[in-house]
């Protein structure tokens, strides 16, 4: 299900364009508009789920998918060293588009840690 006022729902459907890197039944990944490393692949699940905690039995699925469609991404951005994925829950976490999304961060030896 989509949501009509979302900018990544109008970003899967190809309403406003993106630097697309991969798509499969589940998943749409592209490029961050605003890089924080030289990969930053924003992963996103088709479905309208609009944060980490709406994540539940019914739509686990696109979680999963979204990560094998991580470790895809990351062998073909040759991340052969490692990456960072992460997630912004809510107004604290600092999410700013209300659509579950993974950013997906490497290409250089990451320093900033919270944990
Ligand atoms: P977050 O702050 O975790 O919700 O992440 C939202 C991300 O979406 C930010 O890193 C933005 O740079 C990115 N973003 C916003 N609009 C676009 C867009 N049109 N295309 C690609 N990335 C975008």
């Amino acid at each position: 299900m989509r949501d009509d006022n979302c900018l990544f729902c109008k970003i899967i459907g190809g309403e406003i364009p993106s630097s697309k890197v991969y798509e499969d039944e589940y998943v749409f990944a592209f490029r961050d508009i605003n890089p924080q490393a030289p990969v930053h692949v924003l992963v996103v699940p088709k479905e309208h789920i609009p944060c980490a905690d709406a994540v539940d039995a019914a739509n686990s699925v696109y979680v999963a998918k979204c990560f094998e469609a991580i470790a895809k991404i990351a062998k073909a951005e040759g991340l052969d060293k490692g990456y960072r994925v992460i997630n912004n829950c809510g107004e604290y976490g600092g999410q700013s588009v209300q659509h579950l999304h993974f950013h997906l961060v490497g290409g250089v030896k990451l320093s900033e840690k919270i944990l």
